[in-house]
């Protein structure tokens, strides 16, 4: 069988652009080493903007059927107990495609994107591990996999595209991947009997470290810790007693989750962010976290995912159909990737300076609280439908408190 694209990996990135390839008319073989439904370690907050692509995937309605959970902001506690109602903006120059955000778990999102690719001409085989890459010259030609009944065979395309997450065999074979000097771990729980959330999140700043919960279903909570990378370290093995020490240690969190019951084990990942270059070899993408990650604090992973699968499979859809997967053809994907995220870029890492510092985060949220105009553009923001330029309008920095 003859494939237009290979796309390695079939979380949301990969089961987007193979579903926007095949209704683009393209044949798609889609290899996943996992078998669905499969858990993935997440917050599982889905930013407003990303309704909008999951619409135009042709998901979001079974994504609300599934039990999605509306939440309309995040509350968030600042080190010294400040508490910020952070909504997102439903009225004004910016809307979102909704007013809410979602949460919902992995194990549901991810399979209901690969059964839509599913429902399209796309080949998609899950147990199948990609090994290797087939590399030609300066080219990525294909794949080597393997099967659930082993042995390795190889496939041939015009186009592979890395969707493969953090692990990414695609970025490592290229040699693209770069340490970060933000170097953090994050420790998940699912909790029960946290009582009621209303309708938002809830984040926990307490440097070194912040908690997220998130109401991923009635009953279910996903709970979040990141802590520095050294200071979990010397627990390895005995993580859970390190995340339940350390959940008590922060003060304002703790009450609240003092009642918990846990649902399932600690699942633990870290090194958090990494860098990668963009691929010096023609006829490859990366897209997702195959492309890099940083923070999980602004929640945009998911969105970043899909957002960055819609730029590839335009920009793949016209190099296929002028037969030319040459790095020339494929770079407009690689600038349209940063222009699209640079500025977000920004916000994220001068957000990650303020909740590393107990006192820079009292004063900003003592700030925000004060102005709820601007902590609801912030929302906007971090919601991924207000241009972060707006955070910088001379007007909003002068502007008083609206009543
Ligand atoms: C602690 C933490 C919390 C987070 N919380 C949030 C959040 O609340 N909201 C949010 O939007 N984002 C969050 N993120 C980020 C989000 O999880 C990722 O950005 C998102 O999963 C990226 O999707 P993806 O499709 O690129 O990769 P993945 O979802 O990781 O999918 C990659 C797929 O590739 C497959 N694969 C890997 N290697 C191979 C191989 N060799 N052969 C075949 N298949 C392979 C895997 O089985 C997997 O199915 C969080 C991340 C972390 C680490």
């Amino acid at each position: 069988m003859k494939y237009d694209a290979i796309v390695v990996g079939g979380g949301p990135a990969g089961s987007a652009v193979a579903i926007l390839l095949a209704e683009h008319g393209h044949s798609v073989l889609l290899l996943d080493k996992a078998a669905f439904p499969r858990a993935k370690i997440c917050g599982e907050y889905l930013s407003p903007e990303a309704a909008r692509i999951l619409d135009r995937l042709g998901v979001l309605k079974t994504v609300d059927a599934a039990g999605a959970v509306p939440l309309r902001g995040m509350r968030l506690t600042a080190p010294d107990g400040t508490v910020l109602e952070g909504r997102y903006p439903t009225e004004g120059p910016y809307r979102g495609y909704r007013d809410h955000a979602l949460a919902i778990q992995r194990l549901h999102l991810d399979q209901i994107l690969l059964d839509r690719a599913k429902a399209l001409p796309v080949d998609v085989r899950e147990r199948h591990r990609v090994v290797d890459l087939l590399l030609e010259g300066d080219r990525v030609a294909g794949v080597r996999a393997s099967g659930p009944e082993g042995g390795a065979f190889d496939v041939r395309s015009p186009l592979v595209v890395g969707a493969d997450g953090r692990q990414t065999l695609v970025a490592r074979r290229l040699g693209l991947m770069e340490a970060h000097p933000l170097r953090r771990m994050a420790l998940i729980a699912y909790v029960e009997g946290l009582g009621d959330f209303g309708d938002c999140g809830e984040i926990y700043v307490d440097p070194p470290d912040y908690a997220i919960l998130n109401p991923v279903a009635p009953g279910a909570v996903s709970l979040s810790l990141v802590v520095p990378l050294e200071h979990a370290a010397p627990y390895s093995g005995k993580l859970d007693a390190f995340f339940h020490a350390r959940l008590k240690q922060l003060d304002h969190l703790w009450p609240r989750i003092s009642a918990m019951r846990p649902l399932g084990p600690v699942m633990a990942l870290g090194p958090l962010a990494y860098r990668v270059a963009p691929p010096r070899h023609a006829e490859v993408l990366l897209v997702g976290d195959a492309a890099g990650f940083y923070d999980p604090f602004t929640g945009e992973g998911i969105f970043a995912a899909l957002r960055s699968a819609e730029l590839a499979a335009e920009v793949a859809h016209g190099a296929l159909r002028r037969g030319d997967c040459s790095r020339a053809l494929l770079a407009p994907y690689w600038r349209a990737r940063r222009e699209a995220f640079r500025d977000k870029e920004r916000v994220t890492r001068f957000l990650q300076v303020v909740i590393g510092r107990r006192w820079l985060a009292n004063l900003v949220a003592h700030r925000l609280a004060r102005r709820p105009d601007l902590l609801s553009l912030l929302m906007g923001v971090i919601g991924d439908f207000v241009p972060p330029r707006a955070l910088l309008s001379p007007r909003l920095f002068l502007g008083r408190q609206r009543s």
